[in-house]
């Protein structure tokens, strides 16, 4: 699939930072020169590399990633958001007249140009426009026929003209009977050669001029790399393009032309095709794909949601507060609160990448939940000074008074205290072994 050895490539990079706690500017000088790495195998621009780099590098450094609780997941947060940008921050959406709209579709021979006219008919169908398809290469044998059985597949019209007729002519002619038979947008499948030549720049220019499309996509085969690239800056250099269509990105492991031609040409990527069959059309969206690039499923969001909803010093602390001996269930309390912020927990293991539904499936979360709310109330039963003296709730009668105003048995009482007494220890043992390392808890 699409990206899957970059994508490898870079998350084992960063496998290496989320493990750490916290990150000096040698991990993230490393982990940069593997992305780099990672990058120029995928076959993309050294130049774009060479800037991606270092705008990353540069706001990886900086204290505010350098300092936080998560200084591998802000990097990683960092290398998406730059990554989206690269491949133009949001989609590219189709420009149309207030009449009759030309798009016009043009590249090399092989390219995926003909397939594309179908696909793209048959998403604008769907989007209530009603299409016509224009076979204006008369220079490849079969070429006219070729669109006229991808029409007669989706059921779409295709207006030809056969071979003898001068393209710039076809598609002026298919404006007008566009226009008779109703149709709102006109696809045109242009000639493609298997090297750029003046010869069909220059038609393509006056096919151009004559029907002034409000689109001129080039459709470029993403799995040539960089020489996608190279044809991408000189159709763009004559034709001024207003947008690319990045074909067999199912067959392209590596990813180079999709990160690259934004940056290299400044024109948007607008779609993509997934395959030779007339649906495999998709609108591309540079953060979905930065987010599989990373394999992140929507970590983003998670972050972002904790980042929002825990306040950082408050988290810290009561870090540092679970780590002591004077740790209580006051404390335990905070603790389920700030958890609860983040949503309930089904929703955020689903963010979490990796849990996916089949590891869910195992869990029972409305249990989960009925355990935590099930914890909240019996502290809540507690008086204050039981609160903060978890010591005091082993006398058997407290535990029957503290039951019955939870509304549970004595035995989830002692089930709190069993759990509580357990998670003490842990911390505790936690605590020690972080001060033998000279960090503290959450990595400070
Ligand atoms: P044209 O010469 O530019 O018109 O290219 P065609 O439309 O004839 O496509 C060339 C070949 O690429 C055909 O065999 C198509 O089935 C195949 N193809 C086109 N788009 C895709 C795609 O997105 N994925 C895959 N796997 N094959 C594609």
């Amino acid at each position: 699939m699409a990206f899957d050895s970059l994508a490898e490539r870079l998350q084992e990079a960063f496998k290496k930072l989320r493990g750490k706690g916290k990150l000096n500017e040698s991990d993230i000088k490393e982990a940069m020169r593997e992305v780099r790495l990672a990058l120029l195998e995928a076959d993309v621009n050294f130049k774009v590399v060479k800037t991606f780099v270092k705008n990353v590098s540069e706001k990886a450094m900086g204290s505010e990633v350098l300092e936080s609780l998560t200084p591998g997941q802000q990097v990683v947060k960092i290398v998406n958001e730059e990554l989206t940008a690269l491949m133009g921050g949001s989609e590219a959406k189709l420009n149309f007249d207030s009449s009759i709209t030309a798009f016009m579709l043009v590249g090399l021979q092989g390219a995926g140009k003909t397939t594309m006219a179908g696909k793209l008919a048959l998403y604008l169908r769907k989007r209530n426009r009603k299409p016509l398809l224009v076979a204006a290469d008369i220079y490849r044998p079969a070429a006219i026929k070729q669109l006229q059985i991808v029409g007669k597949q989706i059921d779409i019209p295709v207006f030809a003209m056969g071979d003898n007729v001068s393209p710039v002519d076809i598609a002026k002619a298919s404006m007008e009977y566009a226009r008779k038979e109703g149709c709102d947008v006109v696809i045109i499948d242009t000639a493609g050669r298997l090297h750029i030549d003046e010869a069909l720049m220059e038609e393509l220019k006056n096919i151009k001029s004559s029907v002034r499309p409000m689109e001129t996509l080039l459709v470029v085969d993403s799995m040539t790399g960089q020489d996608a690239v190279n044809v991408a800056e000189s159709f763009n250099n004559t034709l001024d393009i207003t947008g690319v269509i990045l074909t067999k990105l199912d067959g392209d492991t590596r990813g180079g032309a999709a990160l690259s031609i934004r940056e290299v040409t400044g024109k948007p990527i607008k779609f993509s095709g997934i395959g030779e069959k007339m649906n495999d059309l998709e609108v591309f969206h540079p953060e979905r794909m930065a987010s599989r690039i990373l394999g992140m499923g929507d970590v983003l969001s998670l972050i972002e949601k904790a980042q929002t909803a825990i306040d950082e010093k408050e988290a810290r602390e009561l870090g540092s507060k679970m780590m002591s001996k004077e740790f209580n269930f006051e404390d335990y309390l905070k603790a389920f609160e700030q958890m609860q912020k983040l949503g309930p927990l089904n929703k955020i293991m689903e963010m979490i990448p990796g849990m996916n539904s089949k590891e869910l499936k195992g869990i029972d979360m409305d249990d989960s939940e009925r355990e935590m709310l099930k914890t909240k109330s019996i502290i809540y039963s507690m008086t204050l000074k039981e609160r903060r003296n978890p010591k005091l709730v082993e006398n058997p009668s407290r535990k029957k008074r503290i039951a019955k105003g939870a509304g549970v048995t004595i035995q989830d009482v002692n089930k709190l205290l069993k759990g509580f007494e357990n998670m003490k220890k842990m911390m505790k043992q936690m605590g020690s072994m972080q001060k033998g390392s000279k960090k503290g808890f959450l990595g400070k």
